[in-house]
């Protein structure tokens, strides 16, 4: 019984995803786009995907909308 546990658990372990780069907390990408049509160039992180977004915003007057975050599946 504990026996079929711990080959459940080493199995679950060994099913994680190749690119352990950004962590096993943080699988997901992100990207942005905005109302004005533009968007992101690449995938990140959420941290750094908020950070480009709002660059992007930074770039504009005042009162350019805020582009959208949104996570997406790819590795
Ligand atoms: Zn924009």
């Amino acid at each position: 019984m504990i026996k079929k546990i711990l080959l459940a658990l080493a199995r679950a372990v060994s099913r994680e995803p190749d690119t352990a780069s950004t962590g096993p907390s943080n699988p997901m990408s992100y990207r942005w786009r905005c109302e004005c049509g533009a968007k992101s160039r690449y995938s990140d992180i959420k941290a750094g995907t908020e950070y480009n977004a709002r660059r992007h915003q930074w770039r504009f007057p005042a009162g350019h909308p805020k582009p959208e975050v949104y996570a997406v599946d790819e590795a």
